[in-house]
């Protein structure tokens, strides 16, 4: 309505230029509805808004001195003081939409830059070609020539600035609408200005007049919409993917240049060739730093996992492929560890999804602090984490995964205001052997050893053999351990040999022997009769006197037995433990009848808890003593058949119940042992 009113009333009314004030008062209305909106909808940051509506009132101020030179006392010099306060103008709009675009977006947001950027080269191609050329070839006087140069290039910088406005993302409520009309308004009518005045059509009064009229109005209206309060909001969403229409413009953008030689080309002139070079060369380098953005975007997420912030399992499998090659190469230690957090279903179920996701979150958290920058960490399934450590800690990766686990389980994790929850985790680790296995074998260790401590009641960290030969070793020892489970069914004691086993460790821990001693005499305890294997039933289960060749056969079996043990790696001391476990303090024993403290100190220990088991077991034949007649047959056997202080040792532990009870579970490796 504004617009129709200023066309239909009459210049001048009598001596009042009633046009002129029409005018003049549409455009200070925008300076008032400026500082009314403020007033208004109080938005959080007044910057902006006292930059643009300066910027109005210095252009109000044009206004009304151009219109009065122009209709009162026409004045058409140009450039005139207006032309001062236009340009002045421009500096204040463009200081309030850069203050705008911080307020939106507090991030750099390179992307929506550099769009902006080349759209403002192929329109500063075109400005070159039509506008700043053919001024610059006028020859016009220099205050001319300066004026009509600034208007061009101002709105460039006021382009810029706009389009990174409207790249930056972020609501388009009302109130932005609007001030992006105002601002397509004023660059239109700017250019057309401009062009006019270069091939003289421009005339006061024509239909310019109606463009910058509504364009004016749309500032009013946009500072007095309610969403004007929230225009500066700030929205860091990052933009991921190019839109369509964004890369249409974008595409159409960088046609400029070629378009502008082709016509050249047809009008038989060269003359913008090199500035339209230029101007491409310059597309082209801001395209191929977008692309490179882009790119860089992509591959960050592509190795990122969403949730935790930590590296994702595609690149986790990556870069495990190139540290075992590289480890094959040049060696170095390499070791990978498996976490999974422990009932987490139950945390779901308390908390719902978005409650468990904040104690994944949380969880990642306290595993990156322990594994600092330098490891390899990653989410590897849903509550799945792995790490790959090429450093120190890869020498010993079990202790590595207690100080994961600590970390996590140190204190409860908050879900809520109200409640919290302790977070424990199991781990399986493995190590890297060179010129064995490979980045798969190594994972499928560290998964094994994992499951095997969810086996064993969850919360600890167990370590899994990793290169070929330990894997063959593993099966070797599995299949041994199976062997003496055969040999206790065959003798119907099942659970012994685990149960002598525990026994002999525990008595070997009471006489303080070193750890190497109390490893033999566990491992040899669980295998110490395997060498019965060969032994004929009859034999096992004859009750009568046995005859000559029974006992001979029944005499070989602590050989046989060390030779099946001694083929293992690290068995020969286990081996050698085995052989002597029939040996008798007196010297009597078999086969080598050593005597006294000649015979290994686990072979008299498995002596007194092989004779105690022997002792408290049902036969075919015979009822198991009971347990006061087994500790006289122990006592009686004292300084002959056994070690006396061994006796000794082993009552005491007897009467603490810490050994002799035949009910024992199945053999069960300890936190940190190796899996076997
Ligand atoms: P345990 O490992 O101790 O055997 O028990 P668990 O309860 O943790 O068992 P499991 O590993 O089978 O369950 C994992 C659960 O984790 C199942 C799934 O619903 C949940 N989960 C997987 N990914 C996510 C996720 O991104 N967010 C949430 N909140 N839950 C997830
Ligand atoms: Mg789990
Ligand atoms: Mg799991």
């Amino acid at each position: 309505m504004a617009v129709a009113v200023y066309y239909t009333v009459p210049i001048f009314v009598g001596p009042v230029p009633l046009r002129v004030v029409v005018y003049c008062a549409v455009s200070a209305s925008a300076a008032v509805a400026v500082w009314w909106g403020v007033r208004r909808n109080r938005p959080e940051h007044r910057a902006p808004w006292v930059l643009l509506g300066l910027g109005q009132v210095v252009y109000a101020l044009a206004d009304t001195t151009f219109y009065v030179s122009h209709y009162v006392l026409h004045e058409t010099r140009y450039p005139s003081v207006a032309d001062v306060f236009y340009i002045g103008h421009y500096p204040l709009v463009i200081a309030g939409l850069v203050v705008l675009v911080r307020q939106r977006r507090s991030d750099r947001d390179l992307p929506g830059l550099l769009d902006a950027a080349s759209l403002t080269v192929g329109a500063g191609l075109l400005s070159w070609v039509f506008v700043i050329g053919p001024q610059t070839r006028l020859g016009t006087p220099l205050l001319v020539e300066v004026a009509s140069l600034a208007y061009p290039l101002m709105d460039l910088v006021v382009l810029l600035v706009s389009l990174r406005l409207l790249f930056g993302g972020g609501r388009r409520d009302g109130s932005f609408v609007l001030l992006s009309a105002w601002l397509a308004a004023i660059l239109t009518a700017d250019t057309v200005y401009v062009m006019q005045r270069l091939d003289h059509t421009y005339a006061a009064g024509n239909f310019l007049d109606a463009i910058w009229l509504t364009g004016n109005l749309a500032l009013g209206a946009c500072a007095l919409h309610p969403s004007m309060g929230r225009i500066a909001q700030n929205v860091d969403a990052p933009a991921l993917r190019l839109s369509w229409p964004r890369l249409t413009v974008l595409c159409l953008g960088a046609l400029i240049g070629p378009l502008l030689l082709i016509l050249q080309h047809a009008q038989g002139v060269q003359r913008d060739v090199p500035a339209i070079a230029v101007g491409c060369a310059v597309l082209f380098a801001l395209t191929t730093t977008r692309l490179a953005g882009l790119a860089v975007d992509q591959r960050r997420i592509a190795i990122t996992d969403g949730l935790t912030g930590l590296r994702s399992r595609r690149y986790f499998e990556a870069r495990l492929a190139d540290d075992v090659a590289r480890a094959e190469r040049v060696g170095g230690p390499l070791a990978v560890v498996i976490l999974d957090v422990d009932r987490f279903k139950q945390i779901n179920d308390r908390f719902g999804h978005p409650g468990g996701d904040r104690v994944l979150v949380e969880v990642a958290d306290r595993l990156r602090e322990v594994a600092g920058p330098e490891q390899v960490l990653a989410r590897y399934g849903g509550e799945e984490f792995a790490l790959i450590t090429t450093g120190a800690d890869a020498e010993q990766p079990t202790r590595l995964a207690e100080r994961l686990r600590h970390a996590v389980a140190r204190e409860p994790i908050v879900v809520s205001d109200e409640s919290s929850v302790t977070v424990t985790l199991s781990a399986g680790t493995a190590a890297f052997a060179p010129h064995h296995g490979s980045a798969s074998a190594l994972v499928s260790a560290a998964d094994r050893a994992l499951y095997l401590a969810k086996d064993l009641g969850r919360d600890r960290a167990v370590a899994g053999g990793t290169s070929v030969a330990e894997q063959r070793e593993d099966v070797a020892v599995d299949y041994l351990d199976q062997v003496a489970d055969l040999v206790d069914l065959r003798v119907a004691s099942p659970g012994r040999s685990v149960a002598i086993a525990e026994w002999a460790r525990t008595a070997a821990e009471r006489l303080e022997r070193d750890a190497g001693e109390v490893r033999t005499a566990h491992r040899a305890g669980r295998l110490l009769d395997v060498g019965m294997v060969v032994l004929p039933d009859d034999l096992l289960t004859e009750s009568g006197p046995l005859t000559d060749q029974q006992w001979h056969l029944l005499h070989e079996h602590p050989d046989s037995g060390a030779r099946m043990v001694g083929v293992l790696p690290d068995h020969s001391e286990v081996a050698e433990v085995i052989r002597q476990h029939h040996e008798r303090w007196d010297g009597a024993g078999y086969p080598n009848g050593l005597r006294g403290e000649r015979i290994r100190i686990e072979a008299r220990i498995l002596s007194v808890c092989d004779a105690w088991a022997a002792m408290r077991a049902d036969r075919p034949h015979r009822r198991a003593l009971t347990h006061e007649q087994a500790v006289r047959e122990l006592r009686v056997g004292r300084g002959a058949r056994f070690d006396p202080h061994l006796v000794d040792v082993f009552l005491e532990l007897l009467d603490e119940h810490a050994v002799g009870d035949m009910v024992t579970g199945p053999a069960a490796p300890r936190e940190g042992t190796r899996l076997s």
